[in-house]
């Protein structure tokens, strides 16, 4: 059976962070789905289709890899992929508790899915999608910690 994963998250924008993760779990799955959360009580930057265009514009090699939006419970969007593991990445100690819980309630739902934690990269661990857009509407620079073509888009969006 292949093992497929769901990477979910905002990715409002997509980072070096989200993207190192890519690579790494790239190796230990068939498939992974990058699930753009679409959450409407959420309030995002970019809307949806955005962020997913985003994504795929800044993946060298997608082989493998599929990206879409999804609403509604990350389980029961992971049981119509037909996916049993769900990837999650760890920062800070609170990205812990949050995880933990999340953790905890996603196995209430549905035991037979599997949710895998990767630690973040040194040079990536207070990167956050939310430091990135401060940063650049301030006007500043962020070198290495997003790819040009999200730069570019953040800019647009600023100005
Ligand atoms: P969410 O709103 O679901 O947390 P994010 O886009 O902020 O969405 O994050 C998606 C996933 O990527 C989360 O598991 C998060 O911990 C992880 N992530 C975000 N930034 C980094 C980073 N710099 N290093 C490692 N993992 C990260």
């Amino acid at each position: 059976m292949a093992k497929i994963a769901i990477y979910p998250g905002s990715f409002d924008p997509i980072t070096n962070g989200h993207l190192d993760i890519i690579k790494r779990i790239k190796f230990l799955f068939d498939k992974i789905v990058i699930a753009v959360n679409d959450n409407p009580l959420k309030s995002f930057l970019f809307t949806a289709s955005e962020r997913v265009e985003m994504i795929k514009e800044v993946l060298n090699d997608s082989s493998g890899i599929e990206v879409e939006s999804f609403r509604g419970l990350l389980v029961r969007y992971a049981e119509k992929r037909g996916a049993r593991f769900i990837v999650r990445g760890l920062r800070a100690l609170s990205d812990f508790e949050y995880e933990f819980q999340m953790d905890l309630m996603n196995r209430k739902l549905n035991p037979q899915i599997e949710t895998v934690y990767l630690m973040t990269r040194q040079s990536y661990s207070y990167l956050s999608s939310s430091i990135i857009k401060e940063i650049i509407k301030l006007g500043g620079d962020t070198p290495s910690l997003i790819p040009d073509s999200v730069k570019k888009r953040l800019q647009e969006k600023f100005n």
